[in-house]
């Protein structure tokens, strides 16, 4: 869909304007302009959910605009097939079964199987009736418990637990390799005399490499997209693609612009949202594809971040988008169109998977596995336990 945007008028303004009311970020009023005011709303609201801040209403604003107009409680929840509900009150009662320790995967807002067997959990545990479906019932005795039951991070244990049960080996994994971009959307495009760079090429290109040493390190490697695809695939189709390949691993790939020439550096992002909800692997995997860059690059550290984009909200797996310097930046850009440089990220990408596996207690320091040796135990033939 064209983005609705500031100026714009009509009913799709009055719907959004009537959700940004509802959620009191804009007074009411039946005004149909996408004025100021409105804008500010939807920058709120856009913080608040960890989508990227234009203050217009795209597609991915627009379905979480959509699913913000549910509060838990005023509908009845279950696991619809094929279509399941989504909604804010889905994202609600998903954040409240993790924080009593319940293992719905992420906050998602989508009511799926996972979520519908930890209500049945939750249930059995207070004398309910296990049928996975969030009712008034069930609401009463969630309400009742109220937010006596928070622990830690429980979401953290599990996630971690199911990590660590796989064991420290890379052969046999799969992992997800997301060049950015692609077909009709170039990403970012810096001409430089007769050339000219873009991201979707040198992501790509990057994507390419990445694979080649994963595989020669035994695992097994799915890139999204070819070099030139037709057509450029949605995020959340990027997804699915990796959810449908049961991917251990997703590792998105993209260069970064600034209209400044002087912005700079590498920076990585993993699921979360403002209100502390994070994806405990997506940010430990995050941490080290940051670390390993940044201390075999000397890319500047822009550290990592939580969002709450399509592409880490959908996927199922430790999930991590890297943009990997500025391709706008003069210095950045010079060592992104050199192989070598690129091949130096690739390793600390190949490092940071690796050290994913091994049990946090044997972690070893950042910038000291020796990528090469990787391929020697393979040959060895020194495989899974
Ligand atoms: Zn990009």
């Amino acid at each position: 869909m064209r983005p609705i945007r500031p100026g714009d008028r009509g009913p799709a303004v009055t719907e959004i304007r009537t959700v940004l009311t509802g959620l009191d970020l804009l007074p009411p009023s039946t005004d149909d302009e996408f004025d100021g005011a409105t804008e500010r709303a939807v920058r709120a609201f856009q913080q608040s959910r960890g989508l990227s801040i234009d203050g217009r209403v795209g597609a991915e604003t627009w379905r979480a605009l959509d699913a913000a107009r549910w509060r838990l409680g005023a509908r009845t929840l279950y696991h619809a097939v094929p279509d399941p509900l989504t909604g804010e009150d889905v994202r609600s009662l998903q954040e409240r079964l993790l924080e009593m320790g319940y293992d719905v995967g992420h906050a998602d807002t989508i009511y799926g199987i996972r979520t519908s067997r930890a209500v049945a959990q939750f249930q059995r545990e207070v004398g309910l009736k296990p049928d996975g479906s969030c009712g008034p019932h069930t609401m009463g005795a969630l309400r009742r418990l109220g937010r006596k039951v928070v622990g830690g991070r429980p979401q953290w244990l599990r996630e971690s637990d199911a990590i660590r049960q796989s064991g420290p080996t890379l052969v046999g994994r799969t992992v997800v390799i997301d060049p950015g971009h692609g077909g009709t959307d170039p990403g970012v495009v810096v001409p430089d005399g007769p050339l000219r760079w873009t991201e979707a090429d040198l992501v790509h290109d990057l994507a390419s490499r990445l694979e080649g040493r994963l595989a020669a390190a035994g695992v097994r490697v799915q890139l999204t997209r070819g070099p030139a695809p037709e057509t450029c695939l949605p995020d959340a189709d990027r997804a699915q693609l990796a959810n449908a390949l049961g991917a251990d691993v997703f590792i998105s790939l993209h260069t970064d612009e600034h209209a400044n020439p002087e912005a700079e550096g590498v920076a990585t992002y993993h699921y979360g949202t403002d209100n502390g909800v994070t994806s405990a692997t997506g940010e430990r995997l995050a941490g080290l594809v940051q670390r390993e860059i940044v201390a075999r690059t000397g890319l500047r550290d822009c550290r990592t971040h939580a969002k709450a984009w399509d592409l880490l909200r959908l996927t199922k797996m430790p999930a991590v988008r890297v943009e990997v310097g500025y391709l706008t930046s003069p210095r950045d850009r010079e060592r992104l169109i050199d192989p070598r440089f690129r091949d130096r990220v690739v390793e600390a990408i190949v490092a940071a998977v690796q050290r994913m596996f091994f049990p946090v207690e044997r972690d070893v320091p950042t910038g000291s596995i020796d990528v090469s040796e990787l391929r020697a135990v393979v040959a060895a033939g020194a495989v899974v336990d």
